[in-house]
């Protein structure tokens, strides 16, 4: 384990998350397996991280209900985040803003599992990373007509000094909802799971 994955880790804990680290992908699912309860239910949001960890068949498996989309009422949500800062804190932009909604109220649990390229140094720079990487790679991938789908940076860089919210103005933007989870009141209800390897945008 890195220096900067033990101190996110930390800072994850005392922000009263919960936050595992694994090596790999392929040791997502059994943790989780070990983390839900058989039955329970679980949503997703949509998240090319999940499915690089094999998730869409973690709940094909017939072991949990399955959810889909739908997080309100689920026993269990499972996500991504768009950077995870090494000050404890996750950031996440949304355009449907089913994810972000379901993380910050709603499932009694909410799983976070994040590669270790998503972690940043701080608020600032998950700003950044979500306007160079996160947001352009995810318009291209949904075939938005943003201009960060074709140039691949938010369209805000071309100021010296981008607010968080500044960005294009067209009905396909995908940057809509801006959620920071900093220090949690309900300990324990998001556990974020860190993974050694990239994953995901
Ligand atoms: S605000 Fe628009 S241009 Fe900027 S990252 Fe989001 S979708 Fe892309």
């Amino acid at each position: 384990m890195t220096e900067q994955v033990k101190q996110t880790l930390e800072a994850l804990r005392a922000n009263s998350m919960n936050a595992e680290y694994v090596e790999t992908k392929a040791e997502v699912v059994p943790l989780l397996q070990r983390l839900l309860e058989p039955g329970c239910s679980v949503a997703v949001g949509g998240s090319m991280t999940l499915a690089q960890c094999g998730i869409d068949t973690l709940l094909q498996s017939g072991a949990y209900e399955n959810r889909g989309r739908e997080g309100f009422g689920a026993d269990a949500y499972l996500t991504s985040a768009n950077a995870v800062t090494q000050d404890g804190v996750l950031y996440n932009v949304d355009g449907n803003s089913n994810r972000v909604s379901a993380i910050s109220y709603g499932p009694k649990k909410v799983y976070v599992i994040a590669g270790a390229n998503k972690i940043v140094k701080d608020l600032e720079q998950a700003v950044l990373r979500v306007k160079t990487v996160a947001a352009p790679r995810n318009a291209k991938r949904l075939d938005c007509d943003t201009p960060c789908a074709k140039t691949g940076a938010c369209i805000s860089l071309e100021k010296a000094s981008p607010a968080m919210t500044d960005g294009c103005r067209g009905d396909e933007r995908i940057c809509c909802n801006y959620l920071i989870s900093a220090k949690q009141r309900h300990k324990g209800r998001i556990m974020v799971i860190l993974v050694g390897e990239p994953l995901g945008f």
